[in-house]
């Protein structure tokens, strides 16, 4: 079966055999050594003053985030699931929510945020997603960080880039804190998160906040390639594989040209066979389709095609599916996607096979 779903996203061999190793101690120089690599490689990833993992799911770090860089109020924007959730952590940890609440389709404007920060002087931090996973959705971020900081720079701008570190170049000039997930564009199993922080974001952290996820202790470990509390060694040593993997195959500038070809080519080679894409502003990390025949289209490409993509959440439950484009995947696998959604769509009497989503895949990956 093919694993096109935005998360989980697949492993590659390599990286599940380098995590095969006998479990180590994470108290010993040989484990240190280890995370001192991966440390450096994840600055190189992040290009941010401070990284720092922690053993939790992409959740974790957004609460980490949300409690250790907000001390009063909150602004959230959601557009789906995912950015509903900054809101929650908020107020699950006894902060004030602002939240700007839009379709899943609908980025958020920056103007909105503006608005929303002059009318609530206490909003000190804003939190949104790069891309919304919930329908496919690209914020615009960097104009979005840009503009709060301009109007005043000690409000933080916290970015969830679970589905976006490893997708797209993300320009974090105006981000103060960046979070990215093992099992999405990593390509790791679940279990590891990772923040890049600022300067100013330090600053804001101080003496940190709550137990588990204080960012103060984590850091003053993690400068000494140790952590506060057990690392989750094997997930470090799959993330460290995972990095050098990708330098291997021609490094990162080179993975997000070959994403994006593969985004682009995917959305125009359904938009070919009559397909319609859901968010008005397409992240790179997945093509989301609504289509009435959502649930029919992804139960054929399972039964006959051994290909499993993501339908949606909440109200979009049977409406859209999503086929995820993050990580090291062959073009071959996505030729293969894309043509089974074109024998699907031919299965439910909808249209007549002729090939043109393969023709148009091809064309735009392979053409000048
Ligand atoms: C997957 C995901 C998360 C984190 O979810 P976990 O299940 O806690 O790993 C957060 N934000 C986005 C945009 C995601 O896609």
């Amino acid at each position: 079966m093919l694993l096109f779903t935005p998360g989980p996203t697949p492993v590659p061999q390599n990286v599940r055999n380098a995590m095969s190793v006998e479990t180590m101690h994470h108290r010993t120089p040989e484990f240190e050594a280890i995370f001192e690599k991966t440390r450096k490689a994840l600055f190189k990833l992040f290009g941010s003053d401070e990284v720092v993992m922690l053993s939790s799911s992409g959740t974790g770090a957004m609460e980490a985030a949300v409690t250790n860089l907000c001390h009063h109020t909150l602004l959230n924007v959601n557009s789906g699931k995912f950015g509903e959730r900054f809101g929650k952590i908020a107020v699950a940890c006894g902060l004030n929510n602002v939240e700007i609440k839009n379709e899943w389709d609908t980025p958020v404007s920056v103007d909105d945020i503006l608005h929303a920060i002059k009318t609530n002087p206490n909003i000190d931090a804003i939190a949104v997603q790069i891309s919304e996973s919930a329908g496919g959705l690209r914020h615009p971020v960097e104009a979005i960080a840009k503009a709060v900081k301009e109007f005043n720079p000690d409000i933080m701008v916290i970015a969830d880039g679970i589905t976006a570190v490893g997708v797209e170049k993300i320009d974090i000039t105006h981000i103060d804190c960046l979070i990215a997930g093992s099992q999405k564009a990593l390509m790791l199993p679940p279990g590891l998160a990772i923040l890049g922080l600022s300067n100013k974001a330090l600053e804001k952290i101080g003496s940190g906040k709550g137990y588990y996820f204080n960012l103060a202790t984590e850091i003053k470990n993690q400068r000494k390639n140790t952590t506060a509390w057990t690392a989750a060694t094997t997930l470090i040593i799959g993330l460290l594989e995972v990095l050098e993997t990708i330098e291997k195959q021609g490094g990162i500038e080179k993975l997000f040209l070959d994403t994006d070809r593969r985004a682009k080519a995917t959305r125009a080679a359904l938009e070919a066979i009559g397909l319609h894409v859901y968010p008005k502003n397409p992240a790179t990390s997945m093509t989301t389709i609504d289509d009435a025949d959502a649930s029919q289209i992804r139960k054929i490409l399972q039964n006959d095609f051994d290909v499993n993509v993501a339908g949606g959440q909440d109200h979009l439950a049977g409406k859209i599916f999503r086929i995820n484009h993050m990580g090291l995947i062959p073009a071959y696998e996505t030729a293969w996607v894309v043509n089974s959604v074109e024998l699907a769509l031919s299965k439910l009497g909808r249209r007549k096979y002729d090939g043109e989503a393969n023709k148009i895949f091809n064309e735009i990956l392979f053409g000048n």
